[in-house]
């Protein structure tokens, strides 16, 4: 409540003074945010960030001694960003704007901790603006767009794809999902963007059900989409997602979700019921990467689960590593008996693809079938009866 609000920020007030010499100023700024100048505190830089650090462990310790609010024991932890002046031209704004970056910085490093701000601390935050800003604009400019992956069997008929974002840069080029997936799901750009993602796959899908209808293509792939786990953690993201499955009207068999393993074990009754709903409707669900997060048998027992996509690492050292192939034969084995389809991710060699297939599996994804390559393209596979043609599109332009 506010009352005892007020009385904390009292406590923390006469905390702070009492840890302060005469000449220093203490000030709040709002909210839960105290501003603190110390003077004089040296006449160089090394032994200012001494005593600055020295006089933060003392206001740390002052202030996580319990308070009594009443009646009851309030404990509290700081996160502390500070900068030294005078500096080069920094102006009174500037030396907050410094404060407030490095505080930000303290906050992510956990509790009770300070930070010293540093110049590349500024690049990083502007980089990480400007970035949100072009991700805005790339969301409105049409500057993303969709390279599809097949997924084969071992005589290389293709049976699904895998819609894979790019985003083409007015500046740095085409860049893979890694450089900004991570950035979108930290500030819910990725909303919008999986928004965008999903009707683009749609609509890709639907052109692909229409060729096959007319006999331009053999049959309709399946369109596996990748799902951020802050798009899945939506509580009306069921609903969105089948809003846009009926917009575009595309049949919900044809239609895959891929989310990663740790996503499904962080929340899992809420998991467990989207997934029902969604499986209900027909639409399949992947676990991607699977064999790098924790997954327990009782949970994939009890998901409505359509795959497994062993993760690439595996494959990888597969000739190699008796581990790998260890894990790769135990997650074939175990999809058997839970009547689950099992595709190894990250098949780049035909030594793998031999070795993958005397271990049982037969679905494959990897740069030996194909890269992620354009719609255009993917259809021309899609049209030829097998893949003796992958070795034609194995490079991903833009
Ligand atoms: P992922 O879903 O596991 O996708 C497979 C990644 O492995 C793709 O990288 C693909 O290009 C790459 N790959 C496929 N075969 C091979 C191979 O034989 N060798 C090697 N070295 N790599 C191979 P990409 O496109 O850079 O995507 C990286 C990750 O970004 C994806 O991993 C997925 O987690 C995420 N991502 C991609 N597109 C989307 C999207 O539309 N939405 C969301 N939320 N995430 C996406
Ligand atoms: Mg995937
Ligand atoms: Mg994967």
């Amino acid at each position: 409540g506010h009352t005892s609000g007020d009385k904390l920020l009292t406590i923390v007030a006469q905390r702070l003074r009492s840890c302060l010499r005469k000449e220093d100023i203490a000030a709040r700024l709002g909210g839960d945010e105290f501003v603190v100048v110390l003077n004089d505190l040296g006449s160089d830089g090394v032994t200012a960030k001494i005593q600055a650090r020295r006089i933060f462990d003392e206001i740390c310790y002052k202030l996580t001694e319990p308070m009594d609010i009443a009646n009851r024991q309030i404990h509290i932890t700081s996160s502390v960003g500070a900068t030294l002046f005078p500096s080069d031209d920094a102006a009174a704004e500037d030396l907050l704007k410094q404060v407030d970056i490095a505080m930000y910085q303290a906050k992510e490093q956990g509790r009770n901790v300070l930070v010293m701000y540093e110049k590349d601390m500024q690049e990083r935050v502007q980089n990480l603006i400007t970035l949100e800003d072009d991700l805005r604009q790339a969301l409105e400019q049409d500057q993303l767009l969709l390279h599809y992956q097949p997924q084969a069997d071992h005589d290389g008929s293709v049976w699904g794809v895998e819609a894979l974002v790019r985003w083409q840069h007015p500046r740095r080029g085409l860049l893979g999902p890694l450089e900004f997936i991570p950035f979108a799901e930290e500030n819910n750009l990725i909303i919008p963007l999986g928004r965008w993602i999903v009707t683009a796959a749609l609509r890709q899908l639907r052109a692909w059900e229409e060729m096959a209808a007319t006999g331009t293509i053999p049959r309709v792939p399946i369109m596996a989409i990748n799902i951020s786990p802050r798009e899945f953690a939506q509580t009306d993201f069921v609903s969105r997602f089948t809003h846009i499955v009926h917009e575009v009207g595309v049949a919900p068999g044809n239609i895959e979700i891929e989310i990663t393993e740790n996503l499904l074990i962080a929340n899992i009754d809420d998991a467990v019921n989207k997934m029902r709903e969604l499986s209900e409707l027909g639409i399949k669900l992947a676990i991607d990467d699977f064999g790098t997060g924790y997954s327990s048998m009782r949970y994939l027992q009890k998901l409505h689960l359509h795959k497994i996509k062993i993760d690439r690492s595996f494959v990888i050292d597969i000739s190699e590593h008796a581990g790998s192939t260890a894990v790769v034969e135990a997650i074939i084995a175990m999809g058997r008996s839970l009547c689950l389809e099992v595709v190894a991710e990250g098949v780049e060699t035909a030594e793998q693809l031999q070795h993958l297939s005397q271990l049982g599996c037969v679905r494959y994804q990897g740069y030996f079938f194909s890269r992620p390559i354009k719609s255009d393209d993917l259809t021309s596979l899609l049209a030829k009866p097998s893949m003796a043609a992958y070795s034609t599109v194995t490079n991903e332009t833009g």
